[in-house]
């Protein structure tokens, strides 16, 4: 009896202490960024998602309303970057996907690296790598912490969506090879596969979606919230003739584009079937690296790419792009389910948010929206220019960046007074700002804020062609959507925390992009990235 006494009081304390310790520390952190994800989407579609997905993390998470991003230009390499460095471009350096820079007086990719190598196939997919980042990411603060012990993994079907969270000192970052379908890395990451990749590629998963096409997951007149199927604003896949359901994507696929022949991998990235790949690696890697299995934080970095293709495809009143995000929305929940069964969802920190969100297609919100001609723009400005100076003193035009060539012997004042007297009179500019001299910005405050924060001296230009609210590029005159301003559509993104010690607040203060990060190193206790100016999200960390 004794013995049985002192057995179970020692079993009370086993009990006690590995309880103690689990509280500590959550066993996994899931971040989960939706590309081109825009705040509204949680409820216009809500009526038709499930309870276990989106509207699980709204119910029972931490829900910020009111989180933007705190700069621009609002793309997917900068949204990345700022998620996981805790800051702007102006401190991490990701101030575009691509963008001239004065050193290499060239125009670079975010993650192009040509010192690296691809690793698991023979295309040049792989040469990336973090090393246009300036400061540290979460992911490495974490791997700092623990003293390498933490298993951290980033996944994406986009090779910068995976690498930028990933930063420096994970285990690993993933991307999909769109030219044969596997998922590769860099040998900045190591210098192969690990056998549990070698093992999901061996799969083929995507040779078996290319045979399942693409169908309204709900009866048709369930798609209310969008438009109807078949109109104007959509842009059909290459060489077919409309963007109308069902999409036979073996077929699609097959066709060849100006008589070349494109991978037939190519098309799963604007499908619903590029998020099903993207978690099924996730699911892989979590049991590959044996993630969440002990007490030392773990962290999967996971980004769903295909929302943004399908976005800039369709545009954000299709049936394709609410088809997505119900089914994304399934998905999702079948991955709480599976994260709870596998490693209980009270030692899991799951944060979701967006990298940036997009605008309604002018074609068909009307005016005042309309496309802004960038080729004409450019050419326009050169030929004045060239009029005016005898000499084009224009290097590059990019994100409604002008990049004066230096030198140019002119005086920059002269050649910025030039460019103000062509743009003020083109369609769609609404301002032109120096990006230079702040002190003379003369747009609206937190514009001016959002485009200081988003520049870095030497990457970015010198002028910001500032379009008028609702204009975007020409290029999608013929279908969906794009992003990139420093207005609210683009800004407005989901800011969600669910899990570990984190209870439901709906939280309508104004919080920042850069807040995600520091709040998830104070859940976890350790020091912020090297270069974070965001602050913990107050009643996240409430308990
Ligand atoms: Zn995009």
């Amino acid at each position: 009896m004794a013995c049985f006494k002192t057995s179970f009081a020692i079993l009370g304390l086993l009990l006690l202490s590995s309880t103690a310790i689990a509280q500590q520390h959550p066993r996994l952190v899931v971040g989960i960024t939706i590309d081109q994800m825009r705040y509204d989407y949680l409820y216009r579609f809500w009526e038709d998602m499930g309870e276990t997905g989106f509207k699980r993390l709204l119910r029972e998470g931490h829900v910020a309303h009111n989180g933007h991003y705190q700069y621009a230009p609002t793309f997917t390499g900068p949204g990345h970057a700022s998620i996981y460095t805790g800051t702007s471009p102006v401190n991490n350096g990701i101030v575009g996907n691509e963008w001239y820079s004065r050193k290499e007086k060239k125009q670079v990719y975010c993650v192009e690296d040509q010192s690296a190598n691809t690793v698991g196939s023979n295309s040049v997919e792989g040469k990336m790598s973090p090393r246009r980042l300036t400061t540290t990411t979460l992911t490495d603060q974490l791997e700092l912490a623990t003293n390498r012990r933490s298993k951290t993994v980033g996944v994406a079907i986009k090779d910068r969506g995976s690498i930028l969270p990933a930063g420096f000192l994970s285990d690993g970052a993933y991307w999909y090879d769109k030219t044969n379908g596997q998922f590769i890395t860099s040998d900045f990451y190591r210098k192969e596969l690990p056998e549990w990749v070698n093992q999901f590629n061996a799969r083929q998963l995507p040779a078996q979606y290319l045979e399942q096409p693409w169908t309204l997951l709900l009866p048709q007149e369930r798609y209310e919230e969008s438009l109807p199927d078949d109109r104007p604003f959509e842009r059909p896949f290459s060489n077919t003739e409309k963007a109308v359901f069902p999409y036979d994507l073996k077929r699609i696929s097959g066709i060849k584009r100006y008589g070349v022949g494109e991978s037939p991998y190519n098309i799963l990235l604007s499908t619903p079937h590029g998020n099903s790949l993207t978690l099924a690696f996730a699911k892989a890697a979590i049991e590959g690296e044996q993630m969440g299995q002990d007490n030392i934080t773990d962290l999967l970095a996971l980004s769903f790419s295909s929302t943004d293709y399908a976005g800039h495809q369709f545009g954000p009143h299709s049936m394709e792009i609410q088809d997505m995000y119900l089914r994304l929305d399934q998905e999702l929940g079948e991955f709480l389910q599976y994260l709870d069964a596998t490693i209980g969802l009270n030692n899991v920190v799951i944060f979701l948010t967006a990298d940036h969100g997009a605008a309604d297609a002018p074609g068909i919100a009307g005016p005042p929206a309309g496309y802004f001609d960038n080729g004409g723009f450019e050419m326009g400005l050169r030929k004045h220019l060239l009029a005016k100076f005898k000499k084009d003193p224009i290097t590059h035009f990019i994100n409604e960046q002008v990049y004066f060539t230096r030198p140019s012997g002119l005086e920059d004042w002269r050649v910025e007074a030039e460019v103000r007297n062509f743009a003020m009179n083109y369609p769609g500019v609404l301002d032109v700002i120096s990006l230079k001299d702040f002190s003379k910005c003369t747009a609206e405050p937190t514009v001016c804020e959002k485009l200081r924060k988003g520049v870095m001296q030497g990457q970015s230009g010198d002028l910001y062609v500032q379009l008028m609210p609702g204009w975007i590029s020409k290029y999608y005159e013929k279908g969906g959507t794009t992003h990139g301003s420093p207005y609210a559509y683009d800004t407005h993104v989901p800011i969600l925390f669910f899990g570990w010690k984190i209870g439901h607040q709906d939280n309508y203060r104004r919080v920042w992009i850069e807040d995600i990060a520091p709040t998830v190193c104070a859940l976890l206790k350790i020091a912020t990235p090297s270069g974070c100016t965001g602050n913990p999200i107050e009643g996240v960390l409430k308990w």
